[in-house]
């Protein structure tokens, strides 16, 4: 039941199985049935992970943005699962694999402009301490840093889309307009 890795590419989309490299962006579903370790769902695109939702029927879905890992990551990560598996019995507890995702955050002050714009994808769009101060105002919780990602992701798409109705308007200029259709 090994998996083979190819030196190519890291794995296909699961819709229009193209191949999705090493290294490069991806999204998943954020329901955990679709997006379980290693046998989980990816996909190249927005659209391709909007295809799979009228078959999966989600209540409630949305695509995270990934960033998929290195050869070397991937090779070593299918190798502690090997390992972990041959050896366990008790698997209750999912192993403490460090997550994948992406920390924009972390990102060095004085990137390059080529860094900037292959991590544009995954910007945060929104002022942190705004948003934490209302969810804190309105329910006195706390907010996981992950939030800033989910919510910069919806403005993206919601812009993407005005972008698309301005465009087909002849329009210049995104107007709040574009954002009632
Ligand atoms: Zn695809
Ligand atoms: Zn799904």
């Amino acid at each position: 039941m090994s998996m083979e890795i190819s030196p190519q590419f890291w794995r296909k989309c699961s819709n229009c199985k193209k191949e999705i490299p090493y290294r490069q962006a991806y999204y998943q579903c954020n329901v955990s049935t679709c997006n379980r370790k290693r046998t989980g769902l990816v996909f190249c695109s927005i659209p391709c992970f909007e295809q799979h939702l009228p078959g999966a029927r989600h209540r409630d879905a949305y695509a995270v943005e990934e960033l998929a890992p290195s050869q070397e990551q991937w090779q070593k990560e299918l190798s502690a699962e090997a390992a972990a598996s041959s050896t366990a019995t008790a698997l209750s507890t999912p192993p403490a694999a460090g997550p994948r995702k992406i920390i924009p955050t972390q990102r060095p002050a004085q990137a390059s402009s080529t860094a900037v714009a292959a991590s544009a994808e995954f910007e945060v769009l929104v002022v942190a301490s705004k948003v934490k101060d209302y969810i804190r105002r309105r329910s006195e919780m706390n907010m996981s840093a992950e939030v800033l990602q989910i919510l910069s992701h919806h403005i993206r798409r919601l812009c993407d889309e005005a972008i698309d109705s301005a465009r087909d308007d002849g329009r210049k200029t995104v107007m709040e307009r574009d954002f009632k259709r």
